[in-house]
């Protein structure tokens, strides 16, 4: 039986969600009978946090060493490739979110492997397994065979499904990886929490996103108010970030964050492909835009031609007033 490694990421009590939608889509493999599954985290773990974990997981592994308290690339790599080589892992998965991206291609290494990174769908039973993913900024989807083992994947947030297993009740272990020291070159000496919407833009369900046609920063006051109404995350073009209307955290695109939402909202966005690189993967688009010809609209499910200033309060106090009638 191939055993599955999932890496799991932490906030508080709450398992990131781009972990929780793995979990969900290991449990599946786990109920085959073809693979066994654990999740490996590091860091603080409450009582809360550990019970939500054991409901989606048959075992869940807690590294305890001080040294990973805090993030660190090279201290969770050598962590995590260690458990893998020791227990014979199949398949190393984990979100494709800053932490993933970043330290999963030292696993795949130190593993002697290769890696699918930003994977958005995958045949697990194949064999060889073959993978999903965007390639070329979104133009193409390939689908890539990995004979290798073990497999490193790294899964873009929202592309599997959030089935809540029932009955799972796991068992759970602490353990040290030991003799770190030497393996951590860089320290957290302070985290400093950005001020921004509850949900990451990168997980969220419905984004609403803003760009220069906006004209202001305080016009940005359009995109909350609509964003607030539907319960969405703010995003933003790099050219509004440019212009320090809104912060980097909000941007989207080739060198911002990539975001696969259920709804994403765009208004007064051209459609650069540079911007587009980061939204294609959205499952619907609305854009709103007073150019009938930009691009945005060649992305875009459905299409609203006008001028914001008027579509977005017109939405807005549309969708307050169907909340308010229940
Ligand atoms: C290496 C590199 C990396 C980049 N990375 C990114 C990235 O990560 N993310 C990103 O977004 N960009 C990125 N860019 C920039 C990108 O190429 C575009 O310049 C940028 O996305 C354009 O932003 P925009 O759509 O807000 O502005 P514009 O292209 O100026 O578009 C504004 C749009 O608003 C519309 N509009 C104007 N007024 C109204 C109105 N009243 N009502 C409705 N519509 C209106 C206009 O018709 C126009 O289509 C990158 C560029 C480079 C070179």
């Amino acid at each position: 039986m191939g055993k599955v490694l999932v890496f799991v990421e932490t906030k508080g009590d709450e398992p990131r969600k781009a972990s929780l939608e793995l979990l969900c889509e290991a449990e599946k493999l786990a109920a085959s009978g073809k693979f066994s599954v654990e999740a490996v985290c590091f860091g603080a773990m409450s009582d809360v946090l550990k019970g939500r974990l054991l409901s989606c997981v048959r075992r869940l592994v807690r590294f305890t060493d001080p040294e990973l308290a805090a993030y660190s690339p090279e201290g969770y790599a050598r962590a995590l490739a260690g458990y893998a080589a020791e227990t014979g892992a199949r398949m190393i998965v984990a979100g494709a979110t800053g932490i993933g991206r970043d330290f999963l291609p030292r696993v795949a290494v130190m593993l002697g492997t290769g890696m699918v990174s930003d994977v958005t769908g995958a045949n697990w039973f194949d064999e060889p397994m073959t993978f999903v993913r965007p390639m070329f900024g979104g133009k193409v989807f390939a689908e890539v065979a990995f004979p290798a083992s073990p497999v490193v994947v790294t899964a873009r947030p929202n592309s599997f499904a959030m089935d809540i297993p029932e009955g799972v009740n796991g068992e759970y272990e602490e353990k040290a990886a030991g003799s770190l020291g030497g393996a951590i070159h860089t320290r957290v000496v302070r985290v400093e929490e950005t001020k921004g919407d509850a949900v990451d833009l990168t997980e969220a369900d419905l984004i609403v996103a803003g760009g220069r046609g906006l004209k202001a920063a305080e016009n940005f006051k359009l995109i909350e108010d609509l964003a607030a109404a539907i319960g969405g995350t703010v995003g933003a073009t790099r050219s509004v970030v440019d212009a320090k209307w809104r912060d980097q955290a909000d941007q989207i695109g080739k060198s911002g964050k990539t975001v696969s939402p259920k709804l994403y909202i765009g208004a007064g966005i051209s459609g650069a492909i540079h911007h587009i690189m980061g939204m294609d993967t959205s499952k619907v688009v609305l854009a709103v835009n007073r150019d009938p010809n930009a691009i945005i609209f060649n992305y875009a499910n459905y299409g609203i031609v006008g001028d914001l200033f008027e579509v977005l309060p017109a939405m807005t106090e549309e969708i307050r007033k169907r909340k308010e009638r229940g």
